[in-house]
């Protein structure tokens, strides 16, 4: 029979687990940290840690290549235990690094700006491939000495939907921010969405973790070319949705906000977002549109990129524009497709 994965353990149900075998819930704190800090067999009786090896899988994925980008981004290859792979990838920023992660193996939304896109959907990622990827890329930086390591922010904006993966990233969410585990706080987390509906429909479960919604155009019509799924669920569904969840004091939803040459920086696409946003709590972060090989849209200029922020900001729109990092090794926004890379290793 499979063994479950030890990473996809709350420590309510290894404790549960635990005193089931006769462990004391102190001693079962103690061994779920010690799992975290990679320090497992050091303090356990021999016992019990044959029994915990014994009904537990400890494996995590494999790296199978390191590409490192000037700007300090390095992007990870990861193997999965049935010979998929996906892509995760550490970005710098001051002093910390986010970890950006994957969902799925492939993407099923079929956006046509994205070469993740162009994938289609192997399968989902089980909870422990999505909290192994994070322990396996905070390890390297370990392994580095790197100061920047301590507990790196965690955006889901790898490969995938998450939110068509939505019971295993919620699980993968409750294991990373376990206090004796790794630890990661609910606002050191950002879910990337494309507006999966039903997805959405289930964010009241999640802990209060970070929104995004990847806008990239308020008009429907515009929007379905560019995320097909917009057709089924379009942004009136979309915000009723959002209107409902309790945003704490203080926070926002942020809407990405692609911006491609030609296409979307129009005054009538300005005026139309301010409609939509102007009375919600929400921060525009503009991403000029990353290439990739065979893509049908070109990236905007510097100056079409501020101009259209200035627009918003007339507008009264709070807007940031996101900072390009690794897009010379295929590890920005949207670039990352994993069976390229296998099929043409750099
Ligand atoms: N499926 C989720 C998360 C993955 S994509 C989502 O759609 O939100 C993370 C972000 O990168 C999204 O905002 C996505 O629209 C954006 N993105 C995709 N392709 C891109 C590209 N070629 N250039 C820049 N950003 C891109």
């Amino acid at each position: 029979m499979l063994k479950p994965s030890i990473f996809s353990q709350t420590q309510a149900e290894l404790n549960l687990f635990l005193r089931l075998n006769d462990v004391s819930t102190q001693l079962s704190s103690i061994i779920f940290q010690q799992i975290y800090k990679n320090k497992f067999n050091q303090e356990l009786s021999n016992s019990l840690s044959l029994l915990l090896k014994k009904t537990f899988d400890y494996s995590v994925p494999v790296i199978n290549k390191i590409t490192t980008s000037e700007d300090g981004t390095i992007k990870f290859l990861m193997g999965l235990e049935d010979g998929n792979q996906v892509e995760t990838v550490l970005i710098p920023f001051f002093k910390k690094y986010t970890v950006c992660l994957s969902s799925q193996v492939g993407c099923a939304m079929n956006c046509s700006f994205c070469y993740t896109g162009k994938m289609g959907l192997k399968r989902n990622l089980k909870s422990s491939e999505i909290v192994g990827q994070f322990l396996v890329a905070r390890q390297y930086l370990q392994s580095q000495s790197d100061e920047r390591v301590k507990n790196p922010n965690i955006v889901f904006m790898g490969q995938g939907e998450p939110l068509h993966n939505s019971d295993e990233v919620l699980k993968s969410i409750q294991v990373l921010m376990e206090p004796m585990g790794a630890a990661v706080g609910p606002r050191q987390i950002t879910l990337s969405t494309a507006g999966y509906l039903p997805g959405i429909k289930k964010l009241s479960h999640y802990p209060q973790i970070n929104i995004a919604l990847s806008l990239h155009s308020p008009f429907n019509d515009i929007r379905k070319r560019l995320i097909p799924i917009n057709q089924h669920f379009p942004l009136e569904d979309i915000f009723f949705e959002f209107d409902k969840l309790d945003l704490k004091k203080k926070q926002f939803i942020t809407y990405e906000y692609l911006l491609i040459k030609d296409l979307n920086n129009r005054s009538e696409d300005a005026l139309e977002l301010s409609k939509w946003l102007t009375n919600r709590r929400a921060l525009i972060n503009i991403i000029p549109f990353n290439p990739f090989p065979g893509s049908e849209f070109q990236r905007p200029t510097e100056e079409d990129t501020l101009e259209f922020k200035e627009k918003l900001v007339a507008l009264k729109l709070r807007t940031m524009i996101r900072t390009t990092k690794g897009s010379e090794i295929l590890a920005a926004c949207g670039q990352l497709n994993s069976l390229i890379e296998q099929e043409f290793p750099v």
